[in-house]
């Protein structure tokens, strides 16, 4: 750890919160655009906010080099579709520096894959080691159903670009009754064929999307009791620095991560915190408290009034979520998207 250390982070604390949990992953949205419409995350017509509600990505830069300098050591940069932004490998390649400088461990994003194809040797060339690509289905026609706006085509070619690039991939797909959970054998095989691990998301309930959550939630613990039909998992230890439980698959060899903020309460090891593309400061995904960083990010262009405004946010971070999915509690949990806080 100690090579770790320069004199740029020397002195800064590290931030812990009230729970004695410490902050070392930050999760950025770039933007809140997409060019897919998944079923679960938006609705097909969305009012996107105005472009100068949002961070420039100079901004961007500042705050999360806030957080590098607090002793965050992953970012992810998702969204929305984080590669539609305009410019965006300006801000991997500024953030790729504190790679370079020992100051941060991993740079990493989500994508739909829609624009590897032409990203990935970019994202390479700026320090991104590994990304986590959203695939739920393999079927064209139900991909074209579930994302309303992508081609599985186009995304496949990106998963080749980007294992061409040497990006090191892992798979994302949302577990939704009904849809994909005939198909999960097949992901299985199809990650670990690629030599990708593969992690399952339960439905999480974020923002409207003109339809009833109840009809697409499938507990991951269900998902889990039938593929030990088939399957022989054992539990691994591994940790990718998220909230994914993992279990290796004997006959493939590869991993299966399952994220299930639903079933699991995995709130007691949680050591991140998310920042809109408008800069307001996520403590929880689960929970409405914010922190509006932009005010702080624009009352000075020092950035002790930022440092301030993070020091005094972390120590508001809540113990845990309070999400649930039943026939009863139709509105969602949180009203804001998926699309504007990251997944
Ligand atoms: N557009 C990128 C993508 O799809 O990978 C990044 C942003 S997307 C919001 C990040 C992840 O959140 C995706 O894997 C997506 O499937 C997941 N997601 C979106 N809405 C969700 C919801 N309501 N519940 C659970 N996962 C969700
Ligand atoms: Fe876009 Fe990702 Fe949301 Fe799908 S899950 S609509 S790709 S942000």
């Amino acid at each position: 750890m100690a090579a770790h250390l320069t004199s740029d982070n020397l002195n800064a604390p590290p931030m812990i919160d009230p729970f004695g949990r410490r902050v070392s992953y930050l999760r950025v949205s770039v933007t809140d655009r997409c060019d897919f419409r998944c079923v679960y995350c938006m609705s097909e017509h969305m009012t996107f906010l105005p472009k100068k509600d949002l961070l420039t990505l100079e901004e961007l830069d500042r705050v999360c080099s806030a957080f590098v300098r607090k002793g965050v050591r992953k970012l992810r940069i998702t969204g929305g579709e984080p590669l539609v932004r305009k410019n965006v490998m300006w801000l991997f390649k500024a953030l790729g520096r504190h790679l370079e400088d020992g100051n941060l461990d991993e740079l990493t994003l989500t994508t739909n894959g829609s624009l590897l194809h032409r990203l990935s040797g970019d994202l390479y060339a700026c320090g991104v080691r590994r990304i986590n690509v959203s695939i739920d289905t393999l079927s064209p026609t139900k991909f074209k159903a579930i994302t309303r706006w992508g081609d599985l085509e186009t995304v496949m070619n990106g998963l080749a670009a980007a294992e061409r690039a040497g990006l090191k991939i892992k798979i994302n797909a949302v577990a939704l009754k009904g849809v994909n959970d005939e198909e999960i054998d097949d992901l299985i095989r199809f990650a670990h064929g690629r030599g990708a691990d593969l992690t399952l998301i339960e439905t999480m309930p974020m923002g409207d999307i003109e339809g009833d959550r109840t009809d697409q939630y499938l507990p991951l613990s269900a998902v889990r009791a039938d593929l030990m039909d088939r399957w022989t998992l054992k539990d691994i230890p591994y940790n990718s620095g998220g909230p994914a439980r993992y279990v290796e698959v004997a006959e493939t060899g590869g991993r299966l991560g399952f994220i299930t903020p639903m079933t699991h309460n995995f709130c007691e090891s949680c050591n991140r915190v998310r920042l809109t593309c408008t800069g307001m400061l996520y403590m929880c995904l689960g929970q409405d408290d914010d922190a509006d960083l932009r005010a702080a990010l624009r009352a000075s262009s020092s950035d002790e009034v930022l440092e301030r405004a993070i020091d005094a946010a972390i120590l508001r971070k809540p113990k845990g979520h309070d999400f649930v999915i039943d026939r009863e509690t139709k509105a969602p949990a949180v009203a804001r998207h998926m699309s504007v806080t990251g997944g």
